[in-house]
């Protein structure tokens, strides 16, 4: 018996997105050092590079489906980010 799984593929270009300078949860960019290797935004997110960036083209596939990634900060505003550059 064959079961077939429906999914959604969203094609995003990692060039325009930037996920590893990109917070996942309040979408501040912040451009980092490859040797950089975890994610540590002023609006409390943490995580290492690689999870931050699958988070963040995650979220990214998300908004551009109209749906907010659950982990996001509504509140948040990039000004408000202490570690913006
Ligand atoms: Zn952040």
């Amino acid at each position: 018996m064959t079961r077939c799984a429906s999914c959604e593929l969203i094609v995003l270009d990692p060039r325009e997105e930037k996920p590893s300078q990109t917070c996942p949860a309040c979408g501040i960019v912040r451009k980092k050092a490859l040797s950089e290797r975890e994610h540590r935004c002023g609006c409390g997110f943490a995580a290492t590079r690689d999870q931050a960036s699958a988070l963040a083209m995650l979220a990214a596939g998300l908004r551009l489906k109209g749906r907010e990634p659950s982990w996001a900060m509504r509140s948040a505003k990039p000004e408000t980010c202490s570690r913006a550059a």
